[in-house]
């Protein structure tokens, strides 16, 4: 079965409040870095779903509009950027609503997807799923299917599911795109991993991936900025400006070979064009540890 080109996801903030310290202002420099991956998109003719952070959309409400006008989906990253783990669930249902509720009062129009800070979705904060529901939301694409030091469930399906709540009903979950090898999913879908493989490889593992599965790839606006390391005024240890800064000079030049080569779609077109299994977590047993892969997909059902 073939899923479709990868699915665009950019989640839209600020880097030094949403990656360094959650207190710092929403900069103009995000607005700034938003409209040059606007421009970008129009040149390449390229829609995307855009995880947008609430805090953002309260202090520059315009750049918001702006995405919706260029025809690309309007979805939630939540309003302050704190993991999940760090909040209650009445914390993060306070959260998830003011964003949503924003975002909506600025476009006129429901916003059904959801995407964790930092995917913090992961097995000890799954209650976020019925948290999210209960806000109105219909996805959710948090979750990595892998076994990572920060985040990721170990044997979750790389396919999308429609999971079973705690509380009855359920919720689609796009989990981000891992590639299978020696055991391990790793998780390629972006990020670091877009800016340091080669071009090729990141091509090589999609067209892999979709073999099977949906590739949700992912990014920021900021890691098309190219200085912004060296030049804002908050203080990075060196090893940190290294690492988030390494491969944004050819970021743009990856981000349009990656899209001019494979496509795009936006999530809720890739949602709404197939059936998804359902799945329960509570399913997920020490013995999927690693195997990330559906095995009896239980029943289907029409997203
Ligand atoms: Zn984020």
């Amino acid at each position: 079965m073939s899923y479709g080109p990868p699915v665009i996801t950019i989640d839209v903030e600020d880097w030094p409040q949403s990656t360094w310290d959650r207190s710092l202002p929403i900069t103009e420099r995000a607005v700034k870095n938003t409209r040059r991956v606007l421009q970008l998109l129009r040149e390449i003719d390229a829609r995307a779903t855009m995880f947008v952070l609430g805090k953002l959309a309260e202090r520059f409400p315009q750049v918001i509009k702006e995405i919706q006008a260029d025809g690309h989906e309007v979805a939630c990253h939540g309003h302050g950027h704190l993991e999940i783990g760090r909040q209650s669930p009445k914390e993060f249902l306070a959260d998830v609503r003011r964003s949503k509720d924003l975002l909506e009062q600025i476009i006129g129009m429901q916003v059904r997807g959801y995407r964790a800070p930092d995917f913090s979705i992961v097995h000890d904060t799954l209650w976020a799923l019925d948290v999210l529901a209960e806000a109105g939301f219909e996805y959710d694409s948090s979750i990595v299917p892998a076994r990572l030091p920060r985040y990721g469930i170990a044997g979750w399906p790389v396919l999308p599911t429609r999971v079973r709540l705690n509380q009855g009903g359920s919720i689609l979950e796009a989990p981000l795109a891992t590639f299978q090898a020696l055991g391990r999913n790793l998780p390629v879908g972006g990020g670091g991993y877009h800016r340091l493989l080669p071009g090729f490889a990141s091509r090589y593992f999609a067209r892999r991936i979709m073999i099977d599965a949906p590739f949700v790839f992912y990014c920021h606006p900021y890691e098309f900025d190219v200085y912004e390391l060296r030049e804002i005024p908050v203080r990075v240890p060196l090893a940190v400006r290294f690492y988030q800064g390494a491969g944004r000079r050819w970021f743009e030049q990856r981000f349009r070979s990656f899209v001019g080569c494979l496509g795009w779609q936006t999530m809720r077109d890739m949602l709404l064009s197939h059936s998804w299994p359902e799945f329960d977590p509570r399913s997920l047993t020490p013995d999927s540890l690693g195997l990330g892969k559906l095995s009896t997909p239980q029943s289907t059902t029409v997203s």
